[in-house]
């Protein structure tokens, strides 16, 4: 049976005869280079394999898959080095930028054993598109456990209120009560 992630290359638009001479593009430092081949992206069908083949490679130069190398390095959660580092913003999807709310995490196994058995990966439930990146796995389970304590925090102080109030009615109604 063909892989379609194993030959997908083989359509990429990227490697077309008419866009080999752009291929500089790709590994250009300035902006409207990097927003051209990001345009080449847009019009490949085997961009959602080269996103995630770049996340799983930690192709941390160049555009990959419709995304500049700081994108790829943000979404990784990885340094110039290819080192993790600690996030200072939440991720959003790679694919279709889907914010942090519907991201969410799992631990599977890992496809080719290694050190350890099992990975942790976030998964998009706008796309399904699902990536490997432990520092960004942590973050999204920040952001949840974070949001889970705002929202205690609210329904505290909204009952708070409510029975402040509750208490404000009962005293003027204890007052006008005739004596
Ligand atoms: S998504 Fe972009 S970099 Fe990836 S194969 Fe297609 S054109 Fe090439
Ligand atoms: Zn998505």
């Amino acid at each position: 049976m063909i892989d379609p992630f194993e030959h997908w290359q083989e359509q990429a638009a990227c490697a077309k005869p008419a866009n080999r001479d752009k291929i500089e593009l790709f590994f250009s430092n300035k902006k409207a280079d990097q927003r051209a081949a990001k345009d080449i992206c847009w019009t490949c069908p085997v961009m959602t394999q080269c996103i995630k083949s770049a996340l799983e490679n930690k192709h941390i130069e160049g555009v990959w898959g419709g995304l500049d190398s700081r994108q790829i390095r943000r979404t990784l959660s990885v340094n110039w080095d290819g080192q993790e580092i600690r996030r200072k913003r939440f991720p959003k999807c790679p694919s279709c930028d889907a914010r942090t709310l519907d991201l969410i995490t799992k631990t599977v196994e890992r496809p080719n054993g290694g050190r350890w058995a099992t990975m942790r990966v976030v998964e998009c439930t706008d796309c399904g598109f699902e990536w490997q990146s432990r520092t960004s796995a942590n973050a999204v389970d920040a952001y949840h456990a974070q949001r889970a304590e705002r929202m205690i925090r609210a329904e505290k102080d909204i009952a708070k209120k409510r029975a402040a109030s509750r208490r404000k009615k009962a005293a003027s109604a204890k007052k006008s009560e005739p004596k």
